[in-house]
Formats: structure tokens, C-alpha cells, sequence
């Protein structure tokens, strides 16, 4: 799933090829500027792909988005306005598995350019204004660790005191087990959150997009008022690979 996720993000970003080496590269068959559909195979090419709103023309699957591409798909050009982009992870734990918790952090920036699994702000969707949350796969699977928690909270802060409808896109492996227990209680901490949304009567609508899994699922991702989901889109508590290396 990671490296689906991967494969739109630096199609995006590298650098153009000269006409031979793309000529080299291509495998036989599919340009270099089409990717394969992760559902049917049918290869794309990027430019549809894109009119089309990242859906297979095909078979209508929803490709993996980054979550700046979402938000220039979704929102009035030029509304968004970004908040808590600087909040970074601290490492209480010290956590250490292949590299260090903080390493990885700096590694995952560096090569996808994306600072959080979940970025925030203020936008307009045709002109109505509202607050979005949106998760970004690439960062660590969408790990739900402190920051992630702590930017759901101040959204919900401001959806409230500004009186803007929430909408959150979810796309999780669930917490962020770098940091322990900590990622765990922003489980409770969302929800009850969600719970002064509901208190305060301002409309929350999550959008559950391919994967969303584990403690986001099990959190604020199935508390909204209206739950709306990709087709297809993977949603479970766990995943079935875990349950395979579980129980066989
Ligand atoms: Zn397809």
C-alpha cells in the first residue's frame, strides 16, 4: 500500500527524462508517463488519470492521493490556508527500530516533501466555508501519533469558535506505535473532541478514502455525522495481513 502510495507522489515530483532515456526506462508496452491501475492493471496515463480525477477510467477505482493533491482537487483555488504545518513529533520513547523515531521522521520529510500524516486549514468548497482535516498516507502510513491528534483538536477548536462545518479525510494504518501509549490516547482525546462537535451542533462529515484502519477507524474517522467512504476502500480495525501473520 506504502509504496502505491509512493509511486504518485515522485511521479509528480522527479525530474523530466529526456525523450531517450524514457525510451530506455518504459517497460514494454506502458509509457513511462502511465502507472497501472492497482485494481484491473489497465496502465494510465498520468494526464487522464489526472482529468479524471485520479479514478481509473476503466473501472472507476480510486487511485491513492496525497493530501495536497486532494485539497487542490477539492477546495476554491487559492482558499486553504494551513495550520500547525511547523508541530513536529517530540520522541519520548527514544524510540529506536532499523534508525531512530526522529531519523525516520527527517527521512519520510526529505523524500516526500510532506511534513505530518494529517494537514489542516481553513478553506472554502464552493464558497461555503469549512474546516479540513486531511490524512496523508505516504507520511508513515497515516499514523495517528501526538501531532496528528493535536491538529484534529485545534481544528475542532476552530470549526467550533469560528462556526465551520468539519470534513476530515481518513487514510490510517492506525497509531503510531514510535509513540506508545501516547498514540493510543489521542484516541480518546479525538473523540472527545468529536463529542463537543456534537454538543456545540456543528456538522462533522469524514470521508473514509483507501486504506483507513486501526485506532483513526476506530476513533474520530467513525464519529462523524455523515460517513462517507471511496468505493472499494479497505475499512477494518485490522488489516488483513496482521490477521494472516496472526492466525495463519
Ligand atoms: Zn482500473
Amino acid at each position: 500500500m506504502e509504496q502505491r502510495i509512493t509511486v504518485e507522489i515522485t511521479k509528480r515530483d522527479k525530474p523530466e527524462l529526456k525523450k531517450e532515456e524514457k525510451q530506455d526506462r518504459a517497460p514494454s508496452g506502458v509509457s513511462s508517463n502511465a502507472i497501472s491501475c492497482t485494481k484491473c492493471g489497465t496502465p494510465i496515463d498520468l494526464k487522464d488519470l489526472e482529468k479524471n480525477w485520479f479514478c481509473c477510467p476503466q473501472c472507476d477505482f480510486h487511485m491513492p492521493l496525497s493530501a495536497r493533491k486532494r485539497i487542490e482537487l477539492l477546495v476554491d483555488p487559492g482558499s486553504f490556508s494551513e495550520f500547525g504545518e511547523k508541530w513536529t513529533s517530540t520522541d519520548p520513547l527514544n524510540f529506536f527500530d532499523l534508525k531512530s523515531y526522529q531519523d525516520r521522521i527527517n527521512d519520510i520529510r526529505a523524500e516526500t516533501g510532506v511534513k505530518e500524516a494529517m494537514i489542516c486549514g481553513r478553506a472554502t468548497i464552493s464558497d461555503h466555508p469549512v474546516v479540513l482535516c486531511v490524512m496523508d498516507f505516504a507520511f508513515m502510513g497515516g499514523s495517528m501519533g501526538c501531532v496528528v491528534g493535536e491538529k484534529f483538536v485545534r481544528a475542532v477548536d476552530i470549526a467550533i469558535e469560528e462556526r465551520r462545518p468539519l470534513i476530515v479525510f481518513t487514510t490510517s494504518g492506525g497509531a503510531r506505535m514510535q509513540e506508545g501509549i501516547l498514540s493510543l490516547m489521542q484516541m480518546a482525546k479525538t473523540t472527545c473532541a468529536v463529542q463537543r462537535l456534537e454538543t456545540e451542533k456543528i456538522p462533522y462529515i469524514s470521508v473514509l478514502a483507501n486504506p483507513t484502519t486501526g485506532g483513526v477507524l476506530a476513533s474520530f474517522a467513525l464519529q462523524a455525522d455523515v460517513i462517507l467512504a471511496e468505493p472499494e476502500a479497505l475499512i477494518c480495525f485490522t488489516g488483513p495481513s496482521v490477521i494472516k501473520q496472526t492466525i495463519g
